[in-house]
């Protein structure tokens, strides 16, 4: 009996497509797939190393230059990537399409650097993939309104390859990477991390937002919002990797499934600021006017007077600075400290224990971590603390909550 084959989109990351003996390997790979049965979707990143070459070449010319032609360079690398994927398939007696995003209708807003999809046309790929042809498209580009190229964000290819699987319905969405899954930690930094078979989505929106680089963070949203079951796994090795699921079909909710960290962070604070909301608006009105983001803010009262602190990415420390001290410089002490990290446990079983926060800090308080500044949500708990001391909160936080590798 003939059953109908199911359709996969397949997303190839940079290191995946980074040479022609790896183009080669997926091509037999997506081969193999399709002689079990498979219907591929193709989405491919540009070959590793390629976009920062021409992010490159343009800051030769201007670096602070942002705008229409520098999306047009960026977009340039995954039309080379789904080219050289569309010759190998056919070579392999496949046939295939390779399509740019204005061929496929990936339409997105205005927004150059960090355009949003809006929408894709199904139609076009059901078409092409009903004629016996694997469309392969190049992920991390679309156009806007008046057909002018946009991209997504460095990473938004990942987002490209949910956004098509959520348009044409498809019945799983991998993303092929050089890891062969999501981590409890940096292995990097925890030489105990292990791998997650399964994590929720919201948890990976906390990682991906909390500083785990393996998902691009709309991607993960887009799949909660269309419940697309994302498998992430390695091009290299066969086996399976981490399925990011909805909540209700993951077997078990561990109270932590994640230690992840942010090692680029820096605080500010201020004092004495005025009293009341107006001054909050205010500032960070004009932060997020001169694009800085804002992560953590906290406040504190006293006799002397109002406190204010913030984290940010150090990278956004410098402008910042230039922001608060061409505004406020003349009334208010600017203290910036630098070499500060975030360390977070994620973890939807939180929701259903208490004691989650005390175990948190009294692991920091035993290591004689001191905190710069906390938040929390019903998922995670996330401190500011000193960049030395990361290594050792991480992992003792890793076996306090039992995530160690046995
Ligand atoms: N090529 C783009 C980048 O390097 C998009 C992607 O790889 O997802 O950011
Ligand atoms: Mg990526």
């Amino acid at each position: 009996m003939k059953t109908q084959s199911s359709i996969v989109v397949k997303k190839f990351g940079g290191t995946s497509v980074g040479s022609i003996a790896r183009i080669e390997n997926v091509a037999s790979r997506i081969k193999e797939d399709v002689e079990n049965g498979q219907s591929p979707v193709v989405v491919s990143s540009a070959m590793s190393g390629e976009t920062n070459r021409l992010i490159g070449l343009a800051g030769e010319i201007d670096s602070k230059y942002r705008g229409e032609a520098y999306d047009m360079l960026l977009a340039s690398g995954e039309q080379v990537s789904i080219s050289l994927l569309a010759i190998a398939l056919e070579k392999r007696g496949l046939k295939a399409e390779p399509l740019l995003a204005y061929q496929l209708g990936i339409k997105t807003d205005s927004i150059f650097s960090k355009a949003r999809i809006l929408s894709v046309d199904h139609e076009k790929i059901k078409q092409i993939i009903s004629e016996g042809k694997i469309p392969i498209v190049a992920g991390f580009q679309g156009i806007n309104q008046t057909s002018k190229i946009t991209t997504l964000g460095r990473g938004g290819s990942d987002t490209t390859a949910v956004a098509i699987a959520a348009a044409i319905k498809a019945d799983s969405c991998e993303i092929y990477t050089d890891v062969p899954a999501v981590f409890s930690a940096d292995p990097r930094l925890v030489k105990k991390a292990r791998e997650i078979p399964t994590l929720r989505y919201d948890e990976m929106m906390e990682m991906a937002s909390l500083g785990s680089k393996v998902l691009h963070f709309r991607c993960v949203e887009l799949a909660a919002k269309y419940k697309i079951k994302i498998h992430l796994r390695s091009t290299f090795e066969k086996r399976e990797g981490t399925f990011i699921v909805p909540e209700e079909e993951a077997m078990e909710n561990p109270v932590v499934s994640a230690v992840t960290h942010e090692a680029l962070t820096a605080v500010i604070k201020l004092f004495p600021v005025p009293k009341g909301s107006g001054f909050l608006a205010d500032l960070f009105g004009k932060l997020s006017e001169a694009s800085v983001v804002v992560d953590i803010i906290t406040q504190s009262h006293n006799e002397e007077g109002q406190r204010l602190a913030f984290s940010l990415p150090m990278s956004d420390l410098e402008l910042a600075r230039d922001v608060i001290s061409k505004a406020y410089g003349d009334k208010v002490s600017i203290t910036v400290m630098e070499d500060k990290a975030k360390i977070s446990i994620v973890g939807v079983g939180m929701r259903n224990y208490s004691g989650v926060a005390y175990r948190f800090f009294n692991v920091l308080s035993k290591n004689n971590i001191d905190i710069d500044l906390v938040t929390t949500s019903d998922i995670k708990v996330s401190a500011i603390i000193d960049k030395e001391s990361l290594s050792d909160a991480a992992n003792q936080l890793h076996t306090e909550f039992g995530l160690d590798a046995t």
